[in-house]
């Protein structure tokens, strides 16, 4: 472990509600300049077009998100996940777009005493440290999970994202392939979010958002999961089914889906694709219990969503 004092990170930083950036301010560990972001009328509301298709503001609430009539029944999975992260007066200042570009968890990131890939060190102290709630799908140098419980959801619901710079951004064009050690996401310095877009919903689509928590609230999931479905004749005729907290980036979980498409929604085909929720899956020595839990989510939030 590379240990230091005063490991700060000096790049200019965005403050939209300031929720995860006021803990580094405090601690020290977030040092460069403050960019405050004003809420102008394409960062902020929730936009319909003609199509059904949604746009987000990034400055929008994520309590706005939660409590959205119109969301909830377009996009039933993203409002759950609304809903459920962090505590109500978190969700009630916290922003999309903050969301979406909020720092690791990584207590080992977050202690100002000490380096790590993401603060210019060489090393991840975690992977030889204390790393019970970190990646079971080790895909690159830092082992710490991606943070954010909307990315994964809109993950689910194939949306894009605009910058100041960029139009139409996946989200692993946003977040990456979770081979970046040293950064959360792939915005350039002063490449702000400004909204979210969402294609319209497939017709007759259902979705759940399930989290797995290592306390009833005011916590990030140990794994979480949103699946998407379109049920036809008994069959699944499409399945999304995305999770959080296993990776430094929200996986789509490819194996599992290929599993059910087309297959008949019952309980045994259901309970052999959930078996396939880890393929791929590099559990560090204190994280295969996160496998566990995510086969489990995965088989009883699709036993639920064909009900
Ligand atoms: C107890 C607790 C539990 C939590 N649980 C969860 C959880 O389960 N799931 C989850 O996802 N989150 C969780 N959170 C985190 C919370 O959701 C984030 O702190 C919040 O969403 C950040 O939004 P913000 O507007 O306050 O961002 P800020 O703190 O203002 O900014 C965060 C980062 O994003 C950057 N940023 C902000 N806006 C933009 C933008 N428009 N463009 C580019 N960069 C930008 C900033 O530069 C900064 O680096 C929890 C927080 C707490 C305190």
């Amino acid at each position: 472990m590379s240990a230091a004092t005063a490991v700060t990170t000096t790049v200019p930083e965005f403050r939209a509600a300031g929720t995860d950036l006021s803990e580094r301010r405090r601690s020290g560990v977030s040092c460069g300049p403050i960019i405050d972001l004003d809420a102008g009328p394409d960062m902020l509301g929730i936009d319909w077009a003609a199509d059904g298709s949604a746009r987000i503001g990034a400055l929008t609430a994520i309590a706005a998100i939660a409590s959205d009539r119109r969301i909830a029944q377009a996009y039933p999975g993203l409002a759950a996940a609304a809903q459920g992260l962090a505590t109500p007066q978190i969700r009630q200042l916290a922003t999309l777009g903050g969301n979406l570009a909020q720092r690791s968890r990584c207590w080992y990131f977050r202690n100002p005493q000490i380096a790590c890939l993401k603060k210019g060190g060489s090393d991840c102290p975690a992977r030889s440290g204390n790393h019970l709630y970190h990646v079971a799908f080790d895909l690159g140098p830092c082992v710490a999970p991606h943070p954010s419980t909307m990315a994964m959801a809109l993950l689910a619901y194939d949306a894009s994202v605009s910058t100041g710079y960029r139009r139409g951004l996946s989200i692993p064009e946003l977040l990456g392939d979770g081979s970046n050690g040293s950064a959360d996401n792939l915005l350039g310095t002063s490449e702000r979010i400004e909204r979210i877009e969402l294609p319209a919903p497939l017709a007759g689509e259902r979705a759940l958002y399930k989290r797995a928590i290592s306390r009833t609230h005011a916590e990030w999931p140990l794994v979480e999961i949103c699946v998407r479905a379109v049920l036809s004749g008994g069959s699944f005729q499409q399945i999304h089914i995305c999770a959080g907290g296993i990776a430094p980036v929200p996986l789509r979980l490819t194996a599992c889906e290929a599993a059910l498409r087309g297959k008949p929604a019952d309980a045994a085909t259901i309970a052999q694709a959930a078996e396939l929720a880890t393929s791929g899956a590099r559990p560090l020595p204190m994280t295969g219990y996160k496998l566990d839990l995510l086969k489990g989510l995965v088989r009883d939030v699709v036993e639920r969503i064909t009900a």
